[in-house]
């Protein structure tokens, strides 16, 4: 935690809460919602370093990349393997992009077969390379300490 600490700045505090209060599912809400603001991650499942940056992202105001408006020149989303009732995840946004380029390696960006309906059947494939890697859960790429810095680093 401290070393993502150090990452972030002034206007971003972090609050650490007692473990035992690290229950129910990985979510967090979208954005600045005023106050103080939960990140749950569940004990088993949620707390590896790239979804807990994940979750915390979300709460940072990040959409998951492949949403991004541009992102139709960089993947293509195969509808005809996803299952309606999760086509939200693929739905594009009016992204504020921070002049900072797609991201394939980026921690909010999916992984090449999330949410597919036929085993082995890919719902997001980079283009023009589709052999890109998209997907890693390793933690915060570069950009997305970028785009924090931006979006954060100056506060009024
Ligand atoms: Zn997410």
């Amino acid at each position: 935690m401290e070393a993502l600490r150090s990452m972030l700045f002034q206007c971003v505090e972090m609050l650490q809460m007692a473990p035992s209060l690290l229950l129910g599912e990985c979510f967090s809400s979208l954005g600045r919602t005023g106050g103080r603001q939960e990140l749950s991650l569940k004990r088993d499942g949620c707390v590896y370093h790239g979804i807990i940056q994940h979750e915390l992202n979300h709460a940072l105001g990040f959409y998951h990349e492949q949403t991004r408006s541009d992102r139709d020149q960089y993947v293509t989303i195969n509808w005809e393997y996803i299952d309606p009732t999760t086509y939200h995840n693929f739905q594009k946004q009016i992204t504020n992009n921070l002049d900072t380029p797609y991201d394939y390696s980026s921690v909010m960006h999916y992984g090449r077969y999330a949410f597919t309906t036929q085993y082995g059947k890919e719902t997001i494939t980079p283009i023009p390379d589709s052999r890109v890697e998209i997907g890693q859960r390793m933690g915060l790429s570069r950009t997305d300490i970028q785009r924090i810095n931006k979006l954060y680093g100056y506060c009024e």
